[in-house]
């Protein structure tokens, strides 16, 4: 019964909202990535000239422990391109690595450190909360840091790194290790709602592009706003109002009270498969073509879809609990 009541107030307050997608638009934005203020190979100045070259309409550079200063960057106000100020907050505990990114923020946050690894990315996330910012777990699988378990454990946290494409975050697990999509499907199983981000997490810009990079432009997130401002993309991130992908584009995600709908947008000649997963990561229906409805059937506790094309590219968008009131299906 508490469990119940806890799925329905979990529902009315982080359920995607069942707003209509009028006069609201999809933005294109990459949520992670570093300069030569960190790691990164290029400056911030060249940083920025890139993703707003490959048709990004946003962007949040994270550089390890140092909050870059996008002012002398964001020199043209009239272009359609919003910088938000972050840092990768790059801490550690028992010989993992604990990243967090802070999105928002006005002034650098230090790693907060703690005796384990749930207290750590706990008092870390509390610190970006207390400077006024939004918190992402960062690349949970990279040196296999944390998982589920450590995760299920943490409070006012809402978004994490699904996918991170720079090189070797072990994005797709293997020798028994689970992958990431297979993480979120855990903690959604136990109530917990997480959203998920794709990001590139970007360091090499120079040379050729390859697998065994850390390459820009390779995820991303397609984030529904009224507007392009920090405060409409910030506030859809936490709504869920987002999708994360490699290349598959979505016209539109209609969530009722009866079902999810997914529309993609068709590219060539390519083919689509939809699958909509609940509860343990079951697939609860495939569905082909570009309009993929499934209806609640109950039993789902949750219910995400996962959209691959025949080109290799997918895309993943955010879960909604149903079937509060049946919490042991
Ligand atoms: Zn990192
Ligand atoms: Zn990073």
């Amino acid at each position: 019964m508490r469990k119940a009541v806890l799925y329905l107030v979990i529902g009315i307050l982080f359920s995607p909202p069942l707003l209509s997608a009028q006069n609201l638009i999809w933005f294109k934005g990459n949520t992670h990535c570093h300069t030569t203020n960190s790691d990164g190979d290029e400056t911030p100045q060249n940083v920025v000239k890139w993703y707003k070259n490959h048709g990004y309409h946003f962007l949040v550079i994270t550089d390890h422990n140092v909050l870059t200063d996008i002012k002398p960057l964001d020199t043209d106000k009239t272009d359609d391109f919003l910088l938000i100020p972050g840092e990768e907050i790059s801490d550690h505990c028992d010989g993992a690595p604990i990243h967090l990114n802070a999105l928002n923020i006005t002034d650098p946050i230090e790693p907060q450190h703690g005796n384990s690894k749930v207290e750590t990315l706990q008092n870390n996330i509390d610190a970006i909360i207390r400077a006024g910012g939004i918190a992402t777990i960062n690349h949970p699988n990279w040196r296999w840091a944390f998982t589920d378990t450590e995760m299920s454990q943490l409070k006012h946290i809402r978004l994490f790194e699904l996918y991170n494409f720079s090189y070797n975050c072990n994005n797709f697990g293997a020798g028994g290790n689970p992958g990431m999509e297979e993480v979120w499907d855990r903690m959604l199983s136990r109530g917990i709602l997480m959203y998920g981000i794709a990001t590139d997490d970007a360091h090499d810009y120079r040379d050729e592009f390859s697998a065994k990079k850390s390459n820009p432009g390779t995820g991303w997130i397609m984030v529904r706003a009224s507007e392009l401002t920090p405060r409409a993309i910030l506030t859809a991130l936490e709504k869920g109002e987002f999708y994360s992908t490699i290349g598959v584009l979505l016209k539109n995600i209609v969530v009722t009270d009866k079902g999810y709908t997914v529309v993609i947008r068709e590219e060539d000649d390519m083919k689509y498969t939809t699958q909509f997963i609940g509860k343990n990561g079951r697939i609860l229906k495939e569905a082909f073509g570009t309009t993929a409805v499934y209806t609640y059937q109950g039993g789902e506790l949750y219910v995400r879809a996962r959209i691959f094309a025949s080109s290799g590219e997918f895309a993943c968008t955010q879960p909604v609990f149903v079937n509060k009131d049946d919490s042991k299906g």
